[in-house]
């Protein structure tokens, strides 16, 4: 049986983050990983390279993991005895642990398709050979369906469009595409741009059923239209992966994950849970509502390691945050936004920013709060990207700091 001090338990970005993050917090101690892949991937661009780059720039290194002395063991963990303070892994020793870190991450939300197994058919796995597997399909795919409008989608259909010979159709069952992120005004610019990119979309609709003898060749819509697919892209959300963590009996929610409080603990305070698999808390106090990212994943990892062995920092209000390329023009969300349904003691203004206050070509609507005049959210659409980047900064620090809308300092 094998014994350490630090075991942490999947080895995605914050898995990787928290264990390199646990060596500088702690010396001295054994850290030890668990994953299941022998190539662990960086999810930056994931969907854009699995269409069109190279998916060997998403590979994590292992050598820094070796450097920092932290032993990687290729294996799955399949389960914690609590009281023991042990795991179970499918193929090698058991190991007994002294504070556990799950970062289990999330899987493909999948909803029941008649004809989901056929060949052809894709989910976004965050998995190398898997991932390759898509590459090699859609090379000599002439129609593509992809199902599911959100930012894999996205990503996903925008990075097929410099294959001239490939129809790319969107499937989506809300009235627009990324409908949870934007008010409806920006969802039709977002439209708008994906269909001037050559990109075919059909909204409120749903996907019925995919049709084919072994391999895909059509797909099944639910107001009885027929289209031809030789591929199908499942990009119908992600689902946090908890299903260790529920059978170790730790509190779970099973659409948000893992219950944490601000030390990212888990209902077993040796035990921590970071990244995809963790619950959010955003500004709306919704708990789950949140788009799952790396970035705020990779917080939650330091916050934990630094806390393993003795209590020393909390993690800040989420905000969420969520940005999309499409072609040169860029589109992005903070906080809240008016077709979330906001209480009645909140309401919206939409402010202009024209090219003669900054440079460039940027259009900001901004959310507030009646009471206070906070602002709580905010969209923002224009080119370049970059400037569209900065401007969500300083948005986002402004929602941080409850500024009032009407004393924004964009320019
Ligand atoms: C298409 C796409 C694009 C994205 N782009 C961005 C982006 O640009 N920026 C951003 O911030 N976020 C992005 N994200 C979100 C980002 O991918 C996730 O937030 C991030 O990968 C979460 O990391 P994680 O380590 O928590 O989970 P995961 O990446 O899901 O990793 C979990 C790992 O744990 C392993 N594991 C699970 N159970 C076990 C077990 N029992 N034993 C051993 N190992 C186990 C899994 O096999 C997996 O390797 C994107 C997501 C997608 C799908």
């Amino acid at each position: 049986m094998k014994q350490t001090d630090v075991l942490v338990v999947g080895g995605g970005i914050c898995g990787y983050t928290a264990a390199l993050a646990a060596r500088r917090y702690y010396g001295g101690k054994k850290i030890t990983l668990v994953r299941k892949e022998v190539r662990a991937l960086i999810p930056w661009c994931l969907a854009f390279n699995c269409a069109k780059g190279t998916l060997y720039n998403n590979v994590l290194r292992d050598d820094r993991l070796y450097d920092e002395r932290i032993e990687l063991v290729i294996d799955e963990v399949t389960a914690i005895d609590r009281q023991g303070k042990c795991v179970t892994t499918a193929f090698a020793e058991d190991i007994i642990y002294d504070k556990l870190i799950l970062a289990t991450g999330s899987l493909p939300a999948t909803p029941f398709f008649k004809g989901a197994d056929l060949q052809g058919v894709f989910a976004l796995k965050k998995e190398f050979p898997y991932l390759e597997n898509i590459r090699a399909s859609l090379a000599s795919a002439r129609s593509l369906v992809i199902v599911g409008a959100g930012p894999a989608g996205i990503e996903f259909a925008e990075a097929c469009t410099t294959n001239r010979q490939l129809n790319v159709t969107m499937v989506e069952l809300l009235p627009h595409c990324l409908a949870w992120a934007f008010d409806d005004e920006f969802c039709t610019l977002v439209e708008e741009n994906l269909r001037q990119r050559g990109i075919n979309i059909i909204t409120a609709t749903g996907a019925e059923e995919l049709q084919g003898h072994k391999r895909v060749e059509q797909v099944k819509l639910t107001n009885g239209r027929v289209l031809p697919a030789d591929t199908v892209f499942l990009a119908t959300g992600i689902v946090p992966n908890i299903e260790l963590a529920r059978e170790a009996g730790l509190a779970t929610h099973d659409h948000a994950g893992i219950v944490v409080d601000e030390y990212m603990r888990t209902s077993d305070v040796d035990i921590f849970a970071v990244g995809d698999c963790a619950a959010k808390g955003n500004l709306s106090g919704s708990v789950g509502a949140i788009a799952r990212r790396a970035i705020e994943g990779g917080r939650e990892a330091r916050v934990a390691a630094a806390n393993l062995f003795a209590l020393k920092r909390t993690r800040e209000t989420v905000l969420d945050k969520f940005a999309v390329a499409i072609g040169d023009h860029a589109f992005g969300a903070i906080g809240l936004f008016q077709n979330m349904n906001l209480e009645a003691d909140r309401k919206m203004l939409t402010v202009d920013i024209t090219p003669g206050v900054i440079a460039g070509n940027v259009t900001v609507k901004v959310a507030y709060a009646r009471e206070t005049g906070a602002t709580i959210g905010a969209q923002v659409h224009g080119k370049p990207f970059g400037l569209v980047r900065e401007i969500m900064d300083r948005l986002a620090d402004a929602i941080q700091q409850q500024a009032r809308f009407d004393e924004l300092a964009l320019a």
